[in-house]
């Protein structure tokens, strides 16, 4: 089950974002995570294993905001991009080039949200 190391990889990215900037006493109130379309991430499991591998951290009961990215192809020969499809997938519509696909693969973790939980 994949989820679970995107889980780990997710909760270690943002873990090394808040170390290296130096932010402390901060609780994670949300992520926002950017999916490819062709990325196969299956939400429910990756919420699911999120919510463990988040136990004991400052990303404990953080919600996960998923937004997504369309697949997209461009023909190697005249630079054409256009939406990726099954049966345009190999073949450029325009001059019959080969496609190579240029997004749709992304699992991205794009912002963090923060709340202090500072002393008073
Ligand atoms: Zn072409």
């Amino acid at each position: 089950m994949h989820e679970v190391s995107l889980a780990r990889a997710v909760v270690n990215t943002v873990l090394d974002a808040l170390k290296d900037r130096g932010i402390k006493e901060q609780r994670v109130t949300s992520i926002t995570l950017r999916i490819g379309d062709l990325a196969q991430v299956d939400l429910e499991s990756l919420e699911f294993a999120f919510s463990f591998a988040t136990l004991e951290t400052e990303l404990e009961s953080c919600m996960l905001i998923f937004t997504t990215k369309d697949a997209v192809v461009m023909c190697t020969t005249c630079k054409q991009q256009s939406p990726y499809s099954m049966e345009h997938f190999y073949r450029c519509e325009l001059c019959g080039g080969a496609c190579e696909l240029v997004s749709g693969k992304e699992f991205d973790v794009v912002s963090i949200e923060l709340e202090s939980v500072g002393v008073h």
